[in-house]
């Protein structure tokens, strides 16, 4: 396989596992899993639930500490940076989007992707945060509490704020998980436009597997492992 992978990647991890320890002993969450990543690939991320996709993702994001191996994202070795330095790895170079949209309840649309680029130092936050609401159709929202906004249109507030940064990456959990059908297709023909027309590197989570096939490789894991990887069919199909 190694032979197609990129000479560059943005993503490089090495054997990462992560143990636990729990009351019946430990628990083997993520069992050395190896993967690399190209600058502006798109890869979709399956496997059964309780495979380990979202420890996976909290690992790439700096929110997870594994247990051993290498995880080097966007010339980052994050084994090695301390919560201070993740927490500038994840402002500079990672947007996350969630199922359930983890919102500031408190603050409008307007704010809840304002501050976050505002505690980033970008002077131009307030308008910067308003362009990316209307650029996912949220300019009629901005003074909105996410408790007055349907799903959707919370996603579509935590999509823009995830983005408003312009990340390298761009991690995705079941991001669709929450929505209707039509609302969710919406939410992922953002995101894609995103990853194309930035060049933006997409992890996505998703048990949808037409979804995952619209990505440049879709990666199965079971238990904790990679247990395949291969061409997204709509990529394949198109060449
Ligand atoms: P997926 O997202 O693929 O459904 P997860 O990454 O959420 O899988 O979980 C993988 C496995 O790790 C599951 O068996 C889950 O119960 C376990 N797990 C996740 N987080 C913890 C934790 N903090 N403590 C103990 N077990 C955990
Ligand atoms: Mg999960």
């Amino acid at each position: 396989m190694s032979e197609s992978y990129p000479a560059k990647s943005i993503i490089g991890l090495s054997e990462v596992t992560l143990t636990l320890p729990s009351l019946a002993g430990e628990v083997n969450i993520l069992r050395g899993i190896s993967l690399d990543v190209a600058p502006g690939e798109a890869v979709g991320l399956v496997g059964p639930s309780g495979s380990g996709k979202s420890t996976l993702l909290m690992v790439l994001a700096g929110l997870e500490s594994p247990t051993g191996g290498k995880v080097e994202v966007a010339g980052n070795d994050l084994t090695r940076l301390d919560e201070d330095g993740l927490a500038r790895y994840r402002r500079d170079h990672v947007g996350i989007v969630f199922q359930s949209f983890h919102l500031v309840p408190t603050m409008t649309s307007l704010e809840n992707v304002a501050v976050p680029l505002e505690l980033a130092g970008r002077k131009d936050a307030f308008a910067r945060a308003e362009e990316e609401l209307k650029h996912v159709g949220l300019g009629h929202r901005l003074d909105h509490y996410p408790g007055q906004l349907s799903g959707g249109e919370q996603q579509r507030v935590a999509l823009a704020r995830a983005v408003a940064g312009d990340p390298e990456i761009l991690m995705a959990d079941e991001p669709t998980g929450n929505l209707d059908a039509k609302t969710g297709a919406q939410i992922i023909e953002l995101m894609f436009d995103l990853h194309r027309r930035r060049g933006t590197t997409l992890v996505l989570i998703t048990h949808d597997n037409e979804l995952a096939e619209m990505c440049d490789r879709v990666v199965r894991l079971k238990d904790g492992q990679v247990e395949a990887v291969h061409e997204g069919r709509q990529k394949a199909a198109a060449q």
